[in-house]
């Protein structure tokens, strides 16, 4: 699904990322850590097609990353990747459900079929009970699980999260990677998790680690 070959990053003088090789199959959960500098930052922009590389290869689903113009990157965000931030970014005005549902609008699908995929997603993250409550109403658990719904409500290949237990205390961490985990048990995307938190790390099936721009274990 994911797959690295030789990927190398350079910024001036820094080597981001050397020479990085890495497999990743389809519905598996990964998480990345590594101290701080390490390339986790770097392997991410590389993954959202937001950057490119200096050499080597990188495809996701099938598309060669490394080759890709600015309009096929584009049209990769938008249709096969979610992406999860640290902060929730849940637009205060909306209920749960039409935060999820957001992304289905702009791809311009019918009511129903949204809000069936919306309540199915709510269902899964354990929020199905809040679908018609305001953000401002959840507590900071509750909002990142809503987001990682909306992440997922198109259906994307790719699920990237950088830091998402970063803002919550260690119980609603839990929460949040018992929700990824089920999302990974049935397969309904691949899972890459950035994290500094070794806890939040070993929660999942599968870790790499990264030092110096280099994998030192996964
Ligand atoms: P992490 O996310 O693990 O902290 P990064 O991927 O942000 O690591 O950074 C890896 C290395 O690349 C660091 O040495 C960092 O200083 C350098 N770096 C990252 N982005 C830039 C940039 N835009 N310009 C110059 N150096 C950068």
């Amino acid at each position: 699904m994911v797959k690295l070959d030789r990927v190398t990053r350079r910024y001036s003088d820094v080597l981001a990322l050397d020479g990085v090789s890495l497999e990743i199959a389809r519905g598996e959960f990964v998480t990345v850590t590594g101290p701080s500098g390490c390339g986790k930052s770097t392997l991410l922009n590389l993954l959202g097609g937001l950057d490119s590389p200096d050499s080597g290869e990188l495809f996701v689903d099938g598309l060669a990353l490394h080759g890709a113009g600015e309009a096929a990157l584009t049209a990769y965000r938008r249709h096969r990747l979610g992406i999860v931030f640290q902060f929730f970014n849940l637009l205060p005005a909306l209920s749960v459900a039409e935060n999820v549902e957001l992304p289905l609008l702009f791809a311009g699908a019918p009511r129903r079929v949204m809000r069936e995929r919306a309540l199915a997603l709510l269902h899964i993250v354990g929020l199905e009970a809040r679908a018609g409550h305001r953000p401002h109403q959840l507590s900071g658990g509750e909002m990142q699980r809503a987001a990682i719904a909306r992440a997922l409500v198109h259906e994307p290949a790719l699920l990237l999260a950088d830091e998402p237990t970063g803002n919550l205390d260690t119980a609603n961490a839990d929460l949040v990677m018992t929700a990824l985990l089920k999302i990974a048990s049935q397969k309904l995307t691949t899972l890459v998790v950035v994290t500094h938190s070794e806890a939040v790390a070993e929660m999942a099936p599968r870790r790499i680690r990264l030092l110096d721009g280099k994998i030192s274990h996964g």
